[in-house]
């Protein structure tokens, strides 16, 4: 009997009275949603809903793209251009010419005491990909300076580095659709449920049909492994011994592919001795894993008929970060899985827009992969933007993360700051805040003007955010889609474009260099700059990305001359023999010696900080602090806590504690639960004033990315609790 069946109340949703839906793909993380946008009759934003046609999402969106219409108006906007002599001072609004001209003057100055690369320039993965190539020209063509560096340094340095040693070139090989192809799925350091929902989604609904086995290999006990076949609860930064004893077994019993390692890369041999120091004996009491299970895995994901990983920042984070993306290639490799179906590595990238300013910013060389260190590479710009190839370095400057050591030397004097707030996001924030201090001239272009950052600024420049603007983004599996404005920015806000090209009228004065203002012709021109290269979009349009949801590059003019309806982009690259970007066309089959180099608990520090992201809330809360329905799900600043430890340390779940480390300290409250093991505590990283006062983010040699996930820290009991919830809010809020 269904009992009570009809009487209850239906769920209602409030109408919203929606009278257009305007397209867009999700400012948040890299997945790539597409989405739309509803007005009401006054315009304003008033609901969001997924795209019901688009491959990506399939008309879901995730709790933050439900949400991202209440974004445009959220508290803290920059409405205004300001300006103050000194950065204690107030502030003043002024109109954007005087701002403009302030910010080229100061600029100028300081190259011409200090020289040009006295200037930095950070910038983000949030920006739109004709965004990202507009301010490469700007500041490779024009302005001159050579620490010029993304925020994804922080997030997906070590996955391009990776990438290119064993490739030739950054670009992932794979495609969500594997997930519905593969016969085995390692994720590693990957807690898709909450990092990237609708790729979760995909993946689950693809298991769900076929049964492959999921292998989860991270420390703590994720949303992800709770739901794997296996979780391997691996020792902190020690991915690359783990892999080592895997290709030991793989090797050692013949499992290997030796077809396609012959006819695709070059290395076995000094692989092959690399990894036979690591067998599963040795390796399992330093990674933490029983030599039972290393074997079973080796053995499980060789034998697949096609098997693929995955990975995020628990690669990446690390001081091991390039080589564990290597290791991961290097699995791949010798069992034969880059491009074909189901057999991939696929870095899951972070920010809306990463992959745009690794093929577009020229942050790290020339646009569309091109090099600083390649003097064809260096003509060949020189001559298509009309500037002098000497004015080209001839290597790339410093990263992001050398930046700031180089503002504590007096090596950079002046810092251009676009959509970044180091001061949130950086390990270590009390040097970073020492460092601001020392810069003679700063400035800082956000959507936001309540940045931590924007406190040691001279010049604050209002952009526009996300839909507010228009141009394309490229996720993780390549997908170009687009960003159409739905409203006007915010006050008197521009969009980044509009303030780069302003910039450049100002550095520009000959007009030698040609600086096109609608993002569709800066889109053409970079299409005409891609065309017979690995990232080929020439053959796509603002036009035709829209129709069809996103395009996957490659996609040439010769694809599109052939009208081939819809467009299929490059579902997968290197499909075929001996396509990788090295002269030979093969991959790198690379050796991976193990240093442990993190910092590891002590007597004085006895756990480790693992560090890590919430569904509700995106990097450092600048939008999600501020939307109600996000912001209140996590509003407090907390961290995870084994119970064995907690009842050691007479801590109840709830209580206020400080957390100290080598570096600061933070008031964090404890929730206590077994998903971390009892020498760890896990804190999500969004708070400010918290994770980072704590994190000491030692660099990767190779991609200079912080190791967030490797830190120690001691727990301290406070007595006075309400004057420690009263100073964690003080610390967490804006
Ligand atoms: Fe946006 Fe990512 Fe959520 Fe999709 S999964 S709606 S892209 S935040």
């Amino acid at each position: 009997m269904l009992f009570g069946r009809g009487k209850k109340n239906p769920i209602k949703i409030a109408d919203k009275k929606v009278v257009d839906w305007k397209y867009a793909t999700c400012g948040y993380c890299s997945t790539g949603c597409s989405i739309e946008v509803g007005l009401n009759q006054q315009g304003d934003p008033v609901a969001s809903r997924g795209v019901g046609g688009a491959d990506v999402n399939r008309g879901k969106l995730c709790l933050k793209g439900i949400f991202e219409h209440e974004l445009f108006t959220s508290a803290g906007r920059g409405t205004e251009p300001l300006m103050r002599d000194q950065f204690h001072e107030p502030f003043k609004p002024v109109d954007w010419d005087t701002a403009l001209d302030h910010v080229y003057d100061e600029i100028v100055r300081v190259q011409e005491k200090y020289g040009r690369d006295s200037v930095a320039i950070v910038s983000t993965g949030q920006l739109l990909t004709e965004e990202f190539y507009t301010l490469g020209k700007l500041t490779r063509g024009l302005i001159g300076t050579n620490n010029y560096d993304g925020n994804t340094t922080l997030c997906m340095a070590s996955a391009v580095s990776g990438y290119k040693r064993s490739f030739g070139s950054d670009g992932p090989p794979g495609c969500y659709e594997d997930f519905e192809q593969t016969d085995c799925l390692i994720a590693w350091g990957s807690n898709l449920p909450e990092q990237h929902p609708i790729i979760y989604w995909r993946m689950k609904d693809a298991q769900e049909t076929r049964g492959f086995p999921l292998i989860v290999i991270d420390p703590r006990v994720t949303m992800l492994a709770q739901n794997a076949d296996m979780h391997l609860a691996i020792t902190p930064g020690t991915d690359v011994v783990l892999q080592n004893a895997m290709m030991h077994v793989i090797l050692k019993e013949g499992l290997e592919d030796a077809a396609y390692i012959e006819a695709n890369t070059n290395g076995l041999d000094e692989l092959r001795a690399e990894v036979e120091k690591y067998d599963p004996t040795t390796a399992a009491p330093i990674c933490g894993i029983d030599e039972d299970t290393i074997q079973n895995v080796a053995r499980l994901f060789a034998k697949a008929g096609t098997a693929m990983q995955i990975w995020t920042m628990g690669i990446n984070q690390s001081t091991h970060g390039s080589d564990g993306v290597v290791g991961i290639n290097n699995l791949a490799l010798i069992t034969g899985n880059i491009g074909k179906p189901g057999g991939t590595s696929l870095s899951i990238t972070g920010q809306c827009n990463a992959m745009g300013t690794r093929e577009w910013s020229s942050c790290s060389g020339l646009p569309n992969h091109r090099y600083l260190e390649n003097a064809e590479d260096r003509e060949e710009m020189a001559q298509f933007w009309g500037i002098d190839p000497e004015f080209l370095p001839k290597k790339r400057g410093l990263f992001q993360t050398d930046i700031y050591p180089a503002i504590e030397t007096g090596q950079i004097k002046g810092l251009w700051l676009i959509a970044t707030n180091p001061l949130s996001s950086l390990p270590n924030t009390a040097r970073i805040r020492k460092s601001m201090e020392k810069l003679e001239f700063c400035v800082v272009q956000d959507c936001y003007a309540d940045t931590e950052s924007a406190q040691y600024a001279h010049v604050f420049l209002p952009a526009g955010t996300w839909a507010e603007k228009e141009g394309v983004m490229t996720n993780t599996e390549r997908r170009v889609n687009i960003v159409r404005p739905v409203i006007k920015p915010h006050g008197n806000s521009k969009p980044d474009l509009w303030i780069f090209n302003q910039m450049a009228k100002r550095f520009n004065k000959d007009g030698k260099v040609s600086f096109p203002e609608k993002p569709a012709e800066i889109f053409e021109e970079m299409g005409e700059l891609s065309h017979g290269r690995l990232c080929d979009i020439s053959g796509m349009t603002h036009e035709l990305i829209e129709e069809n949801r996103g395009i996957q590059w490659p996609y040439t003019k010769e694809q599109a001359e052939r009208n081939e309806a819809p467009p299929q982009g490059g579902k997968r690259i290197y499909t075929e023999s001996a396509t990788f970007r090295y002269p030979d066309g093969r991959a790198r089959l690379i050796p991976l010696p193990f240093i442990d180099n993190n910092e590891v608990p002590d007597d004085k520090f006895p756990f480790w900080l693992n560090t890590g992201r919430l569904i509700e809330h995106w990097h450092g809360r600048s939008k999600t602090g501020k939307l109600g329905n996000n912001n209140k799900y996590s509003p407090i600043p907390f961290f995870e806590l084994n119970p064995d430890a907690a009842f050691d340390l007479d801590v109840q779940s709830g209580e206020y504690v400080r957390l100290v480390s080598r570096r600061s300290d933070a008031i964090v409250m404890a929730q206590l639960t077994h998903r971390v093991p009892k020498n760890m505590i896990f804190l999500p990283f969004h708070f400010h004033d918290c994770a980072n006062r704590l994190t000491l983010g030692l660099l990767d040699p190779h991609s200079r990315q912080p190791a967030y996930k490797q830190s120690a820290v001691r727990i301290e009991k406070i007595a006075d609790q309400k004057a420690a919830a009263q100073l964690s809010k003080e610390m967490r809020d804006y």
